[in-house]
């Protein structure tokens, strides 16, 4: 086998320079954590002509609230957001409580899980569910995209040659907040499928995202729209048997999965149900 073209590689020590860089070397591959690069490099699925290290950049692990929401820079590794945010983003950080080992959670971050936009990515829904906006920065400036703009299909996004992620902000908690997840094990399992749900009582909404059952994270509006006006929400009653079963088969029916290696289409569909009757109650019970 002929041996590998040399790899050009640049480490910039803050964000300004990597955009400098990344302007005048589009084709330079952002590094992260590297979960995800490394393998792809080491399996030869990637072969990129350079790497652009983001490790030594200090703003991207940066984090901080501002207005009701939170400002994390894409450089926070899972282990960080479960230690450092849990209180504020408790939906991301029981999603990266399931990511891969500790080893992962070490060194992955979410910028990271946003980029390669998997559709099995954890990190996805609960940011969906918590309307996160993602921050594209590059040297003509930055611009903010929501998270279901963001991920445009399944391993894509829509990041210009020349930009970067350097920040996603989200709202911060205001009500209980669930993620579940389906897999053939219970650590270091990629995700059959997923859902992520968070109650926000002040607004009198409920909003579900459902992962690794369509080509992108999927946003189960139907669902959300009918148990919002099921709910007590100024009692704290308990849900009603069929309302919870009308909720799991609305969250069932915004799947779109296919057949594949890890499940089927139809166990999918089924499984995303019961996640879904699930996590709303346990987050009920929270807030009750
Ligand atoms: C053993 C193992 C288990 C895993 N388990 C899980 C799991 O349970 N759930 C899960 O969701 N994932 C899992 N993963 C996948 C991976 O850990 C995650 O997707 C992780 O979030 C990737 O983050 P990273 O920082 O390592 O990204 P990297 O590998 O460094 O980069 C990933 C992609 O994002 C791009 N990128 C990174 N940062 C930026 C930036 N700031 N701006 C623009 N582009 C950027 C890179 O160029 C690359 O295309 C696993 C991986 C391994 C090896």
């Amino acid at each position: 086998m002929p041996s590998p073209s040399p790899i050009g590689f640049h480490r910039p020590d803050t964000l300004a320079e990597a955009l400098e860089i990344k302007a005048e070397h589009p084709e330079a591959v952002p590094l992260a954590g590297g979960t995800d690069l490394m393998v792809a490099i080491n399996f030869r699925h990637a072969s990129p002509p350079a790497v652009l290290d983001l490790t030594a950049i200090a703003e991207l692990r940066e984090w901080a609230p501002y207005d009701g929401r939170v400002r994390v820079g894409a450089g926070v590794t899972y282990t960080r957001l479960i230690e450092e945010l849990g209180d504020r983003l408790p939906g991301l950080a029981i999603a990266s409580r399931t990511v891969g080992s500790l080893q992962i959670r070490n060194r992955g971050t979410v910028g990271g899980n946003l980029a390669t936009a998997s559709p099995a990515g954890d990190g996805l829904p609960p940011l969906y569910a918590a309307g996160a906006v993602v921050e594209l920065a590059s040297v003509r400036g930055t611009r903010r995209v929501p998270v279901g703009e963001f991920v445009t299909g399944p391993k894509r996004n829509c990041m210009e040659p020349d930009e970067l992620i350097a920040a996603f902000d989200v709202a911060a908690a205001s009500g209980p907040q669930q993620f579940a997840k389906v897999g053939t094990r219970n650590a270091m399992v990629i995700a059959v499928c997923s859902v992520a749900l968070a109650l926000w009582p002040e607004r009198r909404r409920v909003a579900a995202c459902v992962g690794s059952a369509g080509p992108t994270p999927l946003v189960a509006s139907e669902a959300e729209e009918f148990i919002a006006g099921e709910l007590d929400w100024d009692g704290g009653g308990p849900i009603g048997e069929q309302a919870l079963a009308r909720f799991g088969e609305l969250v069932g029916a915004c799947a779109r999965p296919i057949d594949d290696v890890r499940g089927t289409a139809r166990y999918r569909t089924h499984a995303v149900g019961v996640l879904g009757r699930r996590t709303l109650a346990w987050a009920w019970s929270d807030y009750a």
